[in-house]
């Protein structure tokens, strides 16, 4: 005998009825047959569970012997207008047990439709979800209340995730955006705290610390006041809510930035650190201009005593000349009043290497240059990157150092006719080295003079009687010394391009 093929239809034929009624009478959702006018033919037992009526008090009756009055008509209207359509419907209704009690039902209604396709029937599938709802609202209104407090804070907070993004944040965040015009200050403050720490945050635990109370200082463009926050990170850990993710109870990572403005404190502390600034940065140029004079004259005096010396070794190894005794003597007095006027050249002013952020160092310099800028007519546009990670450095150094490159771009604009005076200042730092850029609107140095700027004593301005020519020199010293360069090109606009190059971390 040939087998029947397996078709759903083949299939549910093989079903018993008995067992379709018996799948029905056991099933643990109240279950509803109505007729098309919402009459009820039949309930299962766990329909008389949830709603306290018998098979023999609902059959009969209107499904409407649920309704209480608080589900407002515009719902009835929009399950009718669905389910006469032949949709199914499904939704919430606020219903009424037997004996008065109320509960919140988690409805669906399916149209049954005949041969014809007419709805002959309606199948009803309802579960009591009173409790979960209760549970729904509790988590809402503690939602609304943690959005309240953190909104309330006088802090910056930001969740974020593993790729920087901002999941979450308060409304001082949402201010602190407008103010600086951008869109995510917090993955800003991030990379800033990330190039500073090197090895990374603090391994992953849900409610420990990534990093505390780091100091991130923004630098607006142009001259706008800097902003300092202070910042902390706390890992958070939250489960996924993807379905895959339903039996897996690793907690995903994620970084709760909490950043507290203490620009104004800062501020007193930096007024006073200006002024002693100024006063150090007087004594260091002061004893700067005294090591170029004294050192060029220890130069200027080596060529003479060079050939003198050379004279004299000559004479000697041609016998006994009378000359030859005074010249020596001449030589060694001359070599003693070399000596003189090297133990006379004042050192480098001893200090101790702290973290530096360039930003400061910068706006440092660019302050302490503000009357020189003003005098020589120069406009200065000020474009730092809004934060930069701080590195291990000789502040001071640093200073001198770009003041020197500040004022050679002064001098080079500062001549009698030259109408474009501009200066640009750039900053720029990765997770590798921190950039500074001079850029000035004066005549550039010619290309075979780049290299040649930088050998001591060398200087395009002798003929002024000012310049020694070892600024740039030292100024590469103190690059070197910080394990970075300075390079000099010509810029677009035809002017003098120095680049520094510092390293984050020096090897
Ligand atoms: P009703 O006079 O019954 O109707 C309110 C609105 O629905 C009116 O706008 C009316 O025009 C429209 N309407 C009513 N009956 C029809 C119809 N036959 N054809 C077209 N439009 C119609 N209600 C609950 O409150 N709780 C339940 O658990 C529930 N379960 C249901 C299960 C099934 C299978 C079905 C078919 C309906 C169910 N209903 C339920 C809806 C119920 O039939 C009533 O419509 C509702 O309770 C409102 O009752 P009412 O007396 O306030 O107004």
């Amino acid at each position: 005998m040939p087998s029947t093929p397996k078709t759903p239809q083949n299939a549910l034929r093989q079903i018993p009825a008995s067992l379709f009624r018996a799948v029905v009478e056991q099933a643990d959702i109240a279950i509803s047959i109505t007729n098309a006018n919402a009459l009820i033919e039949y309930v299962n037992p766990a329909f008389t569970r949830s709603t306290g009526y018998s098979s023999q008090d609902a059959v009969g009756r209107n499904q409407s012997i649920l309704s209480n009055r608080t589900t407002p008509p515009e719902v009835y209207k929009a399950l009718w207008g669905q389910i006469t359509q032949r949709q199914p419907w499904s939704g919430r209704l606020v219903n009424s047990r037997k004996d008065g009690t109320r509960y919140l039902a988690d409805l669906t209604i399916t149209p049954v439709v005949d041969e014809d396709g007419t709805i002959s029937h309606y199948l009803g599938l309802h579960r009591d979800i009173t409790d979960l709802h209760r549970l729904e609202c509790a988590v809402r209104n503690q939602k609304s209340l943690i959005e309240s407090v953190v909104d309330g804070a006088p802090l910056v907070l930001a969740l974020l995730d593993m790729e920087d993004r901002v999941v979450l944040d308060n409304h001082a965040y949402k201010v602190l955006m407008g103010d600086l015009g951008m869109t995510e200050p917090a993955a800003v403050m991030l990379e800033a705290v990330r190039g500073e720490l090197g090895n990374g945050f603090g391994p992953f635990s849900p409610g420990s610390h990534a990093f505390l109370d780091r100091q991130v200082r923004l630098d607006r463009a142009h001259w706008a006041t800097p902003r300092w926050y202070t910042c902390s990170g706390v890992w958070v850990g939250a489960h996924k809510d993807a379905a895959d993710a339903f039996f897996d109870d690793k907690a995903e990572a994620y970084l709760l930035l909490v950043a507290k403005d203490v620009t104004r404190q800062v501020m007193e502390q930096e007024r006073a650190r200006v002024a002693a600034l100024q006063a150090l940065m007087a004594e260091e140029s002061r004893r700067q201009s005294l090591r170029e004079s004294l050192s060029a004259a220890v130069y200027q005096m080596e060529g003479p005593l060079n050939v003198l010396n050379s004279v004299v070794t000559m004479m000697g190894r041609r016998g006994c000349d009378p000359a030859q005794a005074a010249l020596a003597e001449a030589l060694a007095a001359g070599q003693s009043a070399l000596e003189t006027l090297r133990a006379a050249i004042p050192g480098t002013t001893a200090e101790a290497p702290g973290l530096v952020n360039i930003n400061e160092v910068v706006r440092d310099v660019l302050d302490l240059s503000s009357h020189a800028f003003l005098a020589a007519g120069i406009s200065v546009s000020w474009q730092p990157q809004l934060a930069l990670p701080s590195i291990a450095a000789y502040p001071t150094r640093l200073r001198t150092m770009l003041k020197g490159l500040v004022d050679n771009a002064i001098e080079a604009m500062n001549i009698k006719g030259w109408n474009k005076r501009e200066l640009t200042i750039r900053t720029h730092g990765d997770a590798n080295e921190i950039e500074i850029q001079v850029e000035d609107s004066g005549p550039g140095v010619s290309p075979e003079l780049r290299l040649k700027v930088f050998e001591p004593f060398y200087s395009t301005k002798k003929a002024s009687g000012h310049h020694m020519g070892t600024g740039l020199p030292s100024a590469q010293q103190v690059a070197l010394d910080h394990g970075g360069n300075i390079e000099l090109r010509n810029s677009e606009q035809g002017g003098c391009l120095a680049k520094v190059q510092l390293p984050l971390r020096q090897h």
